[in-house]
């Protein structure tokens, strides 16, 4: 028999769940794994770590026009997306995909100031 190392309950091995080294019985093993997918910034900051550890540039692994909306971005400190639009020549779809990927990469989020949403750069 096994002890739950976070609630203390009996657990047979074959029912205990391995987490970061510690066995845990399933109701805590969920518990924790649904806080970490609930939490986007966490699995957010884990693929940021991964990309410094492998050596990855920010910029690298984008395109010329990624790069080039992040580059303006982080030049003027924060933009709208009408700046985007005039800057860029993009359709709203287009220019609305670019950024997704930024955001994805942690490379741009959105601020919202009084009732305009502006970007910028981390
Ligand atoms: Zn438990």
């Amino acid at each position: 028999m096994a002890k739950c190392q976070k609630c203390g309950r009996e657990i047979s091995r074959n029912d205990g769940f391995m987490h970061e080294g510690q066995i845990l019985c399933e109701d805590c093993y969920i518990m924790i794994v649904n806080r970490v997918h609930a939490c986007d910034p966490l699995a957010a900051r884990a693929a940021q770590r991964f990309r410094k550890a492998s050596g990855f540039e920010a910029t690298k692994g984008l395109t010329e026009q990624q790069r080039a909306i992040y580059e303006f971005i982080k030049s003027r400190g924060k933009v709208t997306s009408v700046e985007l639009f005039s800057r860029f020549l993009l359709s709203p779809q287009e220019l609305e995909n670019q950024i997704a990927i930024l955001r994805h990469c942690e490379m741009v989020k959105g601020q919202k100031e009084g009732n305009t949403v502006y970007l910028t750069t981390f």
